[in-house]
């Protein structure tokens, strides 16, 4: 399951995200983080028999935290496979497939948006 989590400012000076591995044992895959001395935001993958527990531990810290179901969404009537999401997703969620149609593979998503600027149809979405 992915989780997005969003530090407020004032809590950039505490380490949650390592003490929450340290006190759940859970093996978190930060998938994408955006975090400076003011707030942030990122994006982690965590173990599904961690999940409530980890999600629980951030919440309790001060950290809101989002379970992510979905994470890309592309317009089905709008896409025409051109394939520049291929090219600029940075974690291959996109790929022709032998007919040469785009297929997704949602669960590769880091939520970069990257793809959502470069598609010339509009047919991406992060979804919220
Ligand atoms: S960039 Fe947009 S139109 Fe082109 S294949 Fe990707 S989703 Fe479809
Ligand atoms: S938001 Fe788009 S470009 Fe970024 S990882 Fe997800 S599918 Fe790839």
């Amino acid at each position: 399951m992915k989780l997005l989590l969003r530090f407020p400012p004032d809590l950039h000076e505490t380490p949650h995200t390592a003490d929450v591995i340290l006190e759940t044992g859970a093996r978190i895959n930060i998938d994408r983080a955006n975090v400076d001395a003011v707030q942030g935001e990122a994006v982690i993958e965590v173990p599904k028999e961690k999940e409530v527990q980890v999600a629980a531990l951030f919440e309790q810290k001060g950290v809101e935290v989002r379970r992510l179901w979905r994470l890309i969404e592309r317009d089905e009537e709008r896409c025409v496979h051109c394939g520049a999401c291929v090219s600029v997703c940075p974690t291959g969620v996109f790929a022709f497939d032998q007919s040469w149609q785009v297929s997704v593979e949602e669960q590769k998503c880091i939520r970069c948006s990257v793809c959502v600027k470069a598609c010339p149809l509009g047919a991406l979405a992060c979804v919220e």
